[in-house]
């Protein structure tokens, strides 16, 4: 099979095995056999992050957006107000879920170029706690519209100290960026499969602790589909999810996990960090300049001012390298024109040097 190098940031280049692993015989997903293959895969999940004596992992068809919206819609109390950290798109698009359930929030907005002052996060929540009902501190963990990475062990400390669940979007950082919910002070956080899981699309889902998931069960309900507790229940009590499952992509994402275990979640940041730090050399040395401080970057995507040479147009950059196998991404969010490369999925320091040499030829075409 043609290997696409896919610098988006996700879905993420997978491996020829987790390719197979989806031609299976047909099943119907409500035998036991695949209530098993569930099963099993929600531990994994479980155990990347968290202990599963006290953590579990609720599952969802759907992209990841799905799992955030069934989160927010699904643990907040009538009364409770959410505090979001809103420094980029996806900070943004919590806010977005949240008007449209009309649930109440405070936002605290940041740059997504510039590390969150944390000092102003303790004392906004302070301020706003003397009006509001605060129950929960949502923040993006490595925002992807820019690539910086915001200190959620540091954020979980300020959430405990104020007695409120943390909840985290770690779409862009589970399975690259190690994590400890326990330690890091997290109540529920989220992913997908198809990032640095390296799996197909179409799983999203959610870790929770499971006392406090628990605990939502008595909640009046704001949904049906997405309802947290609805869908963890079911597939406790009954070994099948409520609806139909993406059957196919859970045997790819059973295939990913395995291929996660073995390469630990270590060893994936130290090869992303490779590629990251290959890429930036290169960059550099293209004259190219990024926008988020080098300490302060996820390794898993980079933002990249366009280049200041006449005749430069993103389109035909696109075209030119998606011709020869790689695909890349425009920027998000900035005043300034970008375009994103992220470094995740199953590549290699030398599919990133296959890259830069591509690029290169493009520029000089210019
Ligand atoms: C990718 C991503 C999402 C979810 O995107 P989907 O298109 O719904 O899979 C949410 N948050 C972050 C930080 C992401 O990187």
């Amino acid at each position: 099979m043609k290997r696409n190098i896919l610098l988006n940031p996700g879905p993420a280049t997978t491996s020829q095995s987790v390719k197979e692993a989806q031609v299976v015989p047909d099943i119907c997903p409500r035998e036991k056999e695949f209530g098993d293959l569930m099963q099993e895969v929600a531990l994994g999940l479980t155990r990347v992050v968290a202990d599963e004596k006290e953590y579990d992992t609720v599952l969802f068809g759907g992209s990841g957006t799905a799992a955030v919206e069934a989160v927010l819609s699904s643990v907040v109390p009538p009364t409770g107000t959410v505090f979001v950290v809103n420094n980029g798109a996806y900070g943004n698009r919590m806010c977005e879920i949240l008007d449209a359930y009309h649930i109440s929030y405070v936002e605290m907005k940041s740059s997504p170029f510039e590390p969150l002052d944390l000092q102003k996060l303790d004392t906004l929540l302070a301020e706003h706690k003397e009006h509001f009902h605060i129950t929960h501190l949502a923040v993006i963990h490595s925002e992807t519209t820019s690539g910086l990475l915001n200190d959620v062990a540091a954020i979980g400390e300020i959430a405990r100290r104020h007695e409120i669940e943390l909840i985290v979007d770690a779409m862009s950082s589970y399975g690259a960026i190690p994590i400890r919910m326990n330690e890091m002070g997290i109540t529920y956080l989220v992913s997908s499969s198809n990032k640095n899981l390296q799996g197909m699309a179409g799983i999203s889902f959610v870790v929770a602790n499971k006392k406090a998931l628990l605990a939502t069960a008595e909640l009046p309900k704001r949904n049906y589909y997405l309802h947290l507790y609805s869908q963890y229940i079911y597939l406790k009590e009954h070994n099948q999810l409520r609806f139909t499952p993406p059957v196919q992509t859970f045997y790819a994402l059973r295939q990913a996990l395995r291929e996660l275990e073995e390469e630990t979640v270590l060893g994936r940041y130290q090869r992303y960090t490779a590629n990251w730090e290959t890429l930036l050399e290169g960059l550099y040395s293209l004259q190219l300049t990024t926008l988020v401080d080098r300490d302060c970057q996820s390794h898993i995507i980079t933002t990249i001012a366009y280049p200041d040479r006449a005749g430069f147009d993103f389109d035909e950059m696109h075209d030119y390298l998606y011709e020869r196998g790689y695909t890349i991404y425009p920027g998000k969010v900035s005043d300034t024109a970008t375009f994103r490369i992220a470094n995740i999925g199953d590549l290699k320091p030398s599919d990133i040097k296959g890259f830069l040499g591509a690029l290169k030829e493009y520029l000089e075409s210019l």
